[in-house]
């Protein structure tokens, strides 16, 4: 079969002839013949199966750069490069989801009537605990409860215990005067990025700064809200009303594959890569963390801990001594003593903090 217009082949790969122009123009898809005196291009019928590809592609929203890229593997190859575009496109609308519910919860709690109104009539009290566990030789866990802070940093590498306290103690400079609700947000970005900073300022001294950093589980306390900023691999547990509820997802390959339905959740708890972090303040690498805003009833309680807890005490053992537990400092003890109970093989960070309604 002979080459064809640019017209009909428009037609057949369902591009736009302006588009294919374009893409001769990058490279990305270059005719098999070009006119020498009238500039007509020429396509054959076998550049459609490229064509239609790059269509595709741009459909998937996939920048004309990468789809070059794309178009140059072969076929697992190019698969591959696919999947990891998508993986990147749900992070980031993972993200952004979760601003976007922190903003509209933030702007129907009425921002700062809301703040002045309940501030007097709540409060929290609150207990922490870093251990070492029964195994490590160290302790890299950073675990830290204030009158406004509740905080968890499971530091790695061989600066991973400084990278975590300092990553907590940047957070610790929004207690003293406590936070304007109108300027929650930016104040807790702000913090992150600091902390972000530091971290890799402690980690630039060290033999292989892309190996350290710290996950970074932390809650504010606004008076009337908890906001909650996360990276990483540490969790935040609410009980409420008798329930359990995770308020976290897990940065990890393994929670990736889970959501993408390519394991259990069975799978999950023993996947080989179960704690590969694919977010954490570290010395290189993305540092975005997922925020939202919580509503505090009295009642509520809140568990923070790093995956020396997590993933050693099943959750519903959890769940029973959050809810059977008279006061925050026994809650922590008792869930610090389950984790030694079963081999205790990482450290454990755990801060336990109850919304109770203010006396007087
Ligand atoms: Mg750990």
């Amino acid at each position: 079969m002979g080459l064809v217009t640019i017209g009909a082949f428009a037609r057949a790969s369902r591009l736009s002839a302006k588009a294919l122009r374009l893409y001769d123009e990058l490279g990305l898809l270059v005719p098999a013949y070009v006119d020498p005196v009238t500039g007509y291009r020429r396509y054959a019928p076998e550049q459609l199966e490229r064509a239609r590809l790059v269509a595709w592609l741009r459909r998937l929203g996939m920048p004309l750069a990468r789809i070059r890229a794309v178009c140059d593997l072969d076929g697992p190859a190019a698969a591959h490069e696919v999947r990891a575009f998508w993986a990147g496109v749900e992070a980031d609308t993972a993200a952004r989801r979760d601003l976007a519910g922190f903003l509209v919860d933030y702007l129907s709690t009425g921002k700062d009537t809301a703040m002045t109104k309940t501030t007097a009539s709540m409060e929290i009290r609150y207990a922490a605990r870093s251990d070492s566990g029964l195994v490590r030789p160290i302790n890299q866990d950073t675990a830290y409860a204030g009158p406004r802070l509740l905080a968890v940093a499971d530091g790695f590498g061989s600066a991973g215990g400084p990278a975590g306290a300092a990553a907590v103690d940047v957070l610790k400079r929004l207690e003293p005067d406590g936070i304007a609700a109108g300027a929650l947000l930016d104040a807790l970005a702000d913090a992150v990025e600091q902390a972000g900073h530091t971290v890799r300022e402690i980690a630039a001294a060290e033999p292989a700064p892309g190996e350290v950093g710290t996950t970074l589980t932390a809650m504010l306390w606004t008076g009337s809200a908890l906001a909650l900023v996360h990276i990483g691999d540490s969790r935040a547990y609410l009980l409420r009303g008798g329930e359990l509820f995770r308020i976290t997802h897990d940065h990890t390959v393994a929670q990736s594959m889970l959501d993408e339905g390519r394991i259990t959740p069975d799978e999950a708890i023993s996947h080989p890569q179960r704690a590969l972090l694919l977010r954490a303040l570290a010395g290189t690498g993305e540092v975005t963390p997922d925020t939202s805003l919580h509503d505090a009833h009295p009642g509520d309680r809140y568990l923070l801990c790093s995956d020396g807890l997590s993933t050693v005490v099943p959750t519903e053992t959890i769940h029973r001594t959050l809810a059977t537990t008279a006061t925050p400092a026994q809650a922590v003890h008792d869930l610090v003593a389950q984790a030694h109970h079963v081999g205790a093989p990482d450290n454990i960070g755990c801060v336990v903090a109850d919304v109770v309604a203010r006396r007087g």
